[in-house]
């Protein structure tokens, strides 16, 4: 049986010790949101996770989806998880009360309810994760009509939402999609082509399908520059049929517009989530945002549902630590090296093996540090929205240096650690009645979709770091350098400070370094790239660390803090040395890969 342990207590530690959250989105407006509701929410979401969506994780890992006719029919114990979770609201906290949300800031769902949902079920989370993110365009940057009409169902989850980026031969490259748009004189668009991989591109849970479409119209420029992006339902609104989209309809149109599935994906995990093979065929679209201005608004979905990515790695390696703790507690095998602990039983238990604390505390550690710096990634989301323009720009600047980081990091670790607690379980991490070996199944995506890690690393570091002469990192600079001056002679920091202080110093120095090399030779700093991502990542996650253990250090006999502090110590003496490997890779540059001949491969 999956052991089910949500870290509603790290979450609380969180925000109502290590951030101010409360505190912050209150001067931000949300004047009602006090630390009792921020606490409802965690624990309710909870409970919702356990008694909803942990039960059907494993049966949709079995029995998966039907595709038949161009129709996908989900297991109907999937179809009444997800109504129970808009009954009860749990599907549109983060929306505007005026489309029937909660509207709850931005961090609970940006981090909390994505974690808990994906430990849950990863394969169902996705669905709102993904409606909600098109709503948040939509609501942007979409005219007010669109607005009207898909708004509120989006918010609800009764009409779901996709994103239509990839085509069999656009991936990465987004430049050469080859889907049209054509302008037709009602101010509508008729959208032609492929799309492949659509996560939820058809399935039977929702009552309507809106498809985010990235497509060229014409005039455009060449490569991404001619890119617009697109609003496609899968049925039309029924008001659309008699002239226009000028009242407020939510009845469909029986007609399919020309939205096909022709298939779905066999593939290695999330088995109960839809990846479909998509037409468009002369379907009916609607502009969002300026022609041949799509690229910057599918980022700023991308970005949301990046760092959402970056939850999964968190929640799936957090539930695959849980259950392999569980398991580890029961396990005795061979005597400790220092003499037999348990007389009485055949054997020791496991945890008196070095090896065995070694991964076990790794996964730990990873995760909350992890989630701590997830925290306050998303109090900078709500942040971003501040009326003080100063603040509205650090948050946008550190947003956008970390989202890289989120996704990449996280998800590394995400995995990493999934494969961890399978060997901390032996050969029964490898069983699925024990759950791991689906988490192991369900994260790898993680790593692959929503940009590649790759791909991660080389927008910090060939673009991020160097975005508005370098704005991005001096705003991170600034607290970690004042943390570090004020830390200087604090008693008992001195183990946590100095460390942080010298992978700070390294790391404007391989900073400066991927630059000025980076610029006579870009291979350089594409060479050193995901090294310098899993470089910046240990030093955030030194720092979320050394600040925990400072808060800990206050509270010393406490179980609670005293753990933080063994496991700040932890984070120091194992894992933050690596970044002493990556920074003798980083600087090694990139003969070794590019003199590489192709032939000897
Ligand atoms: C289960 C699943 C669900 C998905 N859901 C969606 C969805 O809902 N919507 C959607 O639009 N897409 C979706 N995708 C597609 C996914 O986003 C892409 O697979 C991903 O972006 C990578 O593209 P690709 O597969 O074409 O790989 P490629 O682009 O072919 O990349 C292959 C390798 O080359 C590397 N590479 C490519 N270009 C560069 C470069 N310039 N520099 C350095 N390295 C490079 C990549 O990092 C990767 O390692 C999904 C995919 C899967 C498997």
């Amino acid at each position: 049986m999956v052991v089910w342990d949500p870290p509603i207590r790290d979450y609380q530690f969180l925000y109502h010790e290590l951030l101010p959250a409360i505190e912050t989105v209150q001067r931000l407006g949300y004047t009602d949101f006090d630390a009792d509701f921020l606490d409802s929410l965690i624990e309710g979401w909870a409970t919702h996770c356990e008694e909803v969506w942990l039960p059907i994780n494993q049966l949709g890992d079995s029995e998966g989806l039907k595709f038949e006719d161009g129709k996908i029919t989900m297991p109907q114990e999937f179809k009444d998880a997800y109504h129970q979770g808009i009954d009860e609201g749990w599907l549109s906290t983060t929306c505007d009360p005026e489309h029937g949300g909660m509207g709850v800031p931005l961090f609970f769902q940006a981090v909390t309810w994505a974690e808990f949902g994906t430990s849950a079920c990863m394969a169902l989370s996705v669905l709102p994760a993904l409606s909600i993110g098109v709503y948040e365009v939509l609501v942007k940057h979409g005219r007010q009509d669109l607005i009207d009409h898909f708004a509120t169902n989006m918010a609800s989850g009764i009409w779901s939402g996709t994103m239509c980026l990839t085509e069999p031969h656009s991936g990465t490259d987004l430049g050469i999609i080859e889907t049209k748009a054509i302008p037709q004189e009602d101010g509508s668009y008729r959208i032609s082509g492929s799309k492949c991989f659509i996560t939820y591109g058809e399935h039977d849970m929702a009552e309507n399908i809106v498809h985010l479409v990235l497509a060229k119209a014409p005039g455009g420029g060449e490569g991404t520059r001619g890119i617009s992006l697109f609003l496609v339902p899968k049925f039309l609104p029924d008001d659309w049929k008699s002239g226009g989209l000028d009242g407020i309809s939510h009845s469909l149109s029986s007609e399919h517009n020309g939205v096909i599935c022709s298939g779905t994906e066999e593939k290695m995990g999330l088995h109960a989530s839809p990846t479909c093979v998509m037409s468009f065929e002369q379907s009916t679209g609607w502009l969002v945002g300026p022609l041949h201005g799509g690229m910057p608004l599918m980022f700023e979905m991308m970005n949301r549902e990046r760092l959402a990515t970056g939850l999964m790695g968190v929640g799936l390696a957090h539930a695959a630590y849980v259950n392999s703790l569980a398991w580890a507690r029961e396990r005795r095998q061979g005597r400790s090296l220092r003499g037999i602990q348990e007389p009485h039983e055949a054997a020791d238990n496991i945890l008196v093996h070095p090896d065995v604390r070694r991964m076990l505390l790794e996964a730990k550690v990873n995760n909350e540090g992890c989630r701590a710096l997830a925290a306050w990634i998303g109090l900078l989301l709500d942040q971003m929205h501040s009326d003080d323009p100063e603040e509205a720009e650090m948050a946008t600047a550190l947003v956008a240096l970390f989202t890289p980081i989120a996704k990449a990091h996280f998800t590394d670790l995400g995995c990493e650690t999934c494969s961890t607690a399978m060997q901390v379980m032996g050969g029964a991490g490898y069983i699925s009645e024990y759950g791991v070996e689906q988490f192991y199944r369900d994260v790898r995506i993680s790593k692959i979709w929503e940009g590649t890690n790759g791909i991660q690393a080389l927008d910090l570091a060939g673009r991020k770091i160097t975005q508005d002469f370098g704005k991005n990192l001096r705003y991170l600079m600034w607290p970690l350098t004042e943390f570090i001056e004020e830390n200087r002679d604090t008693p008992g920091m001195a183990e946590f400070n100095k460390p942080l202080h010298q992978g700070v110093r390294g790391l404007q120095q391989l900073t400066l370094l991927m630059i000025a090399e980076g610029m006579a030779n870009p291979n350089f700093l594409a060479a050193g790239a995901t090294d310098y991502c899993r470089y910046m990542s240990n030093i955030l996650l030194g720092y979320m660390w050394a600040k925990m253990a400072k808060l800990s250090l206050e509270k010393k006999g406490d179980p609670f803090y005293d753990a933080k502090l063994a496991s700040a110590r932890f984070f120091f003496k194992r894992i933050f040395p690596e970044t002493v490997g990556l920074a003798a890779k980083i600087q090694s540059g990139p003969k070794s890969l590019m003199d590489y001949p192709a032939e000897m491969f």
